[in-house]
């Protein structure tokens, strides 16, 4: 089954256009990198799969629901009724490059705040549930520490736990290691690689190219709103055939 099908995805901030409609469809357990310079439209194209960028133009379906269509030939974009959407979109965790923990909340109850509020789960299902997440994540001791008291790899594997704590199907990652110091960049990246173990479908936008080509089963290069190459990671990395794909490379290098 797909977990994501999207269709010809516009994008305008004012007269920019940042997302020239790109069409990208994910497998259930499939894994796929998003690697390309800044400013071509990675970020934008992420958030609008999940809402927090409406499309201009374009089809978004997730796990088989329509979030968007727009009408043809006007290109008028519909969204599903509120509930709807709201629904389909948390079918999506996603991990940003700041944390963005509650910083007073606990490692334990920023894990279990959104599960509580928005879905009404049970404290006494979601607490365990939360628990095995952090010990997933490396993190079983620091149930009742706050944030601050974590460094910045800890920080983002919480984040990764909370997202996981809203039982997604769909894990969608913004450059997660991008804001980390070198040597906090590997427990992340660990967390990550055991997701993608468990056959979890996942979109990671980053520029770590090792860990692109070893956990992803297909790499995208975007450049200038566009998705330009695609490919399994041995073939993108070992022989790239669109120039704008070497040149990128080639610099990461
Ligand atoms: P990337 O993630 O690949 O670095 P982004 O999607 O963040 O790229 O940005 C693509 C382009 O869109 C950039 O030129 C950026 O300045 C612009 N942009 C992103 N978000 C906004 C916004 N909210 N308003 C206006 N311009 C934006
Ligand atoms: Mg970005």
């Amino acid at each position: 089954m797909n977990m994501i099908h999207a269709i010809g995805i516009q994008k305008k901030f004012n007269h920019l256009e940042v997302v020239k409609g790109i069409s990208l469809t994910v497998a259930q357990g499939e894994v796929v990198a998003i690697i390309g310079p800044s400013g071509s439209g990675k970020s934008t194209f992420l958030r609008c799969l999940n809402r927090l960028e409406t499309i201009d133009r374009g089809f978004i379906e997730i796990a088989g629901d329509v979030l968007a269509a727009s009408d043809e030939p006007d290109g008028k974009v519909r969204y599903a009724a509120e509930a709807d959407a709201r629904r389909i979109c948390r079918r999506m965790g996603m991990v940003f490059q700041q944390f963005n923990l509650f910083p007073h909340l606990t490692v334990l109850e920023n894990l279990i705040e959104a599960p509580l509020t928005v879905k009404g789960v049970r404290r006494e299902d979601i607490v365990p549930q939360a628990e095995e997440l952090l010990g997933k994540v490396g993190l079983a001791d620091k149930r009742d520490v706050y944030p601050s008291r974590l460094s910045g790899g800890q920080k983002q594997r919480v984040a990764i736990a909370r997202a996981l704590a809203m039982n997604p199907d769909i894990m969608l990652f913004d450059e997660p290691t991008s804001a980390l110091d070198p040597e906090l960049t590997g427990e992340v990246l660990k967390a990550m690689r055991r997701l993608a173990q468990e056959h979890m479908t996942m979109i990671v936008v980053t520029h770590e190219m090792a860990f692109a080509r070893e956990v992803a089963n297909r790499v995208i290069f975007m450049d200038n709103g566009e998705i330009v190459e695609q490919g399994p990671p041995a073939a993108l990395f070992g022989a790239p055939a669109q120039p704008r794909t070497q040149t990128f490379l080639q610099r990461m290098l």
